[in-house]
């Protein structure tokens, strides 16, 4: 059964790739014809670490092919997933015109039973919405399914998760449904996870919703090891060798951004209100999240006091490392702050400079850098925003000799605050002394 991929974003694309890597027969499309004209020719538009290899391997083999022609690829497919984007709505609800966009224009090319899988991340009810809309403007009474299959990639290790997941959700309400989906990934065999659709569309939402309460509660703990002699790096491991907690998502720094768990949070908590369930612990993680670039800015100032003409060096853009994503990034709260305070900002990031000069544009105040040594040239201070692996090994006697003053300000505790002391820095980190 042929597959058709709806939107090549960062999910729907390495879900294109992954599934003619399964040996599916795949065809990906999208609205925008530039994106899927560079894809064509084995050329990710974004950075992730294996893309563009799974890409290439798997148009070589002609099982995996790109259009343009949204209306063709569903019209030639048995099972569509779409993978468009659900971004934030101004009231924090996830604004789901793309989605009502999409089951619109698989309704008009209804040909034949076909299931339509939401891989997007949606609210629970949305596969409801999906039906409805479908019913309304397929022509005649072709018979389709709706499934859920929400995805669970970290962008950075999207081709790796993909291929390896730890579960593959599949929310459905028929027979017939599951036995393709299952099908598709029958060789994950047990950990191919069958429930209803709300349920699969829960679990979605309810994992990204914890996971970005874990890191909002080590932000929190790092405020009081901030105020005692605790180090939260410690508090930190102790906590997760404990089996039932775990040792992930508990790094104390800048908290999250991206453009998943800020959204999905907000969402999440605007659904549950919508249908009378309280949800101040989210509302109070996502209001811990929003003040850590406040607290760490405030760090700056304790080192800097007047940061205007400020020389300060930005290492670190994207909204973690191994991606150019700088959707919800830290690093463009605290930029945008930093030009308030009119400081003069050299900003380097190994990928994501090209989407970050489409918002700040290169300008008096804000340089862009060719690498680290670049941005730290006679800088006042030096941040660490993202925890790029470069960063780690950089040759700190060498930008302590170049810089104007030998201060650093780690949102991602990077270094070892000793050693960096002994190389005659002054050291800021996060829930540490
Ligand atoms: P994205 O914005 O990178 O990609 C969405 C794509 O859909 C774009 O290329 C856009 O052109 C295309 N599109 C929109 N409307 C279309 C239409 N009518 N017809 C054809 N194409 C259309 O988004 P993304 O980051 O890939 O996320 C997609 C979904 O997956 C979201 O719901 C997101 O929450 C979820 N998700 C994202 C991640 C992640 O790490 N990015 C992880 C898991 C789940």
């Amino acid at each position: 059964m042929k597959i058709a991929v709806i939107g090549t974003g960062y999910v729907g694309l390495v879900t294109a790739a992954g599934l003619a890597e399964f040996g599916h027969t795949v065809i990906g499309t999208d609205k925008d014809s530039e994106k899927i004209e560079q894809i064509s020719r084995g050329t990710a538009p974004i950075y992730e670490p294996g893309l563009d290899e799974l890409l290439k391997r798997n148009l070589a083999k002609g099982t995996l092919t790109f259009t343009a022609d949204v209306d063709g690829a569903i019209r030639d497919a048995g099972v569509i997933f779409v993978c468009v984007g659900t971004p934030q709505d101004e009231s924090g609800r996830a604004d789901m015109s793309q989605v009502e966009g999409v089951s619109r224009t698989i309704a008009q090319n209804l040909n034949g039973y076909k299931v339509i899988v939401e891989k997007s991340t949606v609210p629970v009810k949305t596969s409801d919405w999906i039906k409805r809309i479908i019913t309304l403007y397929r022509k005649g009474d072709t018979p389709f399914d709706v499934a859920s299959n929400p995805e669970f990639l970290r962008e950075g290790s999207a081709v790796s998760d993909f291929l390896e997941p730890d579960r593959i959700i599949v929310g459905v309400e028929s027979d017939r449904a599951r036995d393709i989906l299952v099908r598709i990934y029958k060789k994950f065999g047990d950990r191919v996870v069958v429930t209803n659709i709300d349920t699969a569309e829960l679990i979605k939402h309810a994992s990204n919703s914890f996971l970005a309460l874990k890191i909002s509660y080590i932000n929190m703990i790092s405020d009081l090891c901030e105020k005692t002699a605790a180090d939260v790096e410690q508090v930190a491991f102790g906590m997760g060798r404990d089996p039932r907690i775990g040792k992930e998502f508990l790094s104390a720094g800048l908290g999250y951004g991206g453009s998943c768990f800020p959204k999905d949070i907000k969402a999440l908590t605007k659904i549950g209100e919508d249908m009378g369930v309280n949800m101040d612990l989210l509302k109070e993680a996502d209001r811990v999240n929003h003040k850590r670039t406040a607290v760490f800015v405030d760090k700056v100032k304790r080192a800097l006091w007047i940061l205007k003409d400020k020389r300060i060096a930005v290492l670190g853009l994207a909204f973690k490392p191994e991606t150019d994503d700088i959707r919800e990034a830290s690093s463009i709260k605290i930029i945008r702050e930093l030009i308030k305070e009119g400081s003069v900002l050299r900003l380097y990031d190994p990928k994501a400079m090209d989407n970050m000069k489409e918002v700040f544009p290169g300008s008096p105040q804000v340089v862009y850098c060719e690498d680290p040594f670049q941005a730290a040239l006679d800088a006042n201070a030096l941040l660490v925003i993202t925890e790029w692996a470069e960063f780690r090994t950089l040759d700190l006697a060498r930008i302590k000799d170049i810089m104007a003053n030998p201060i650093i300000v780690d949102g991602r505790n990077m270094f070892e605050p000793g050693s960096v002391r002994k190389l005659g820095f002054e050291y800021y980190s996060v829930g540490r002394k």
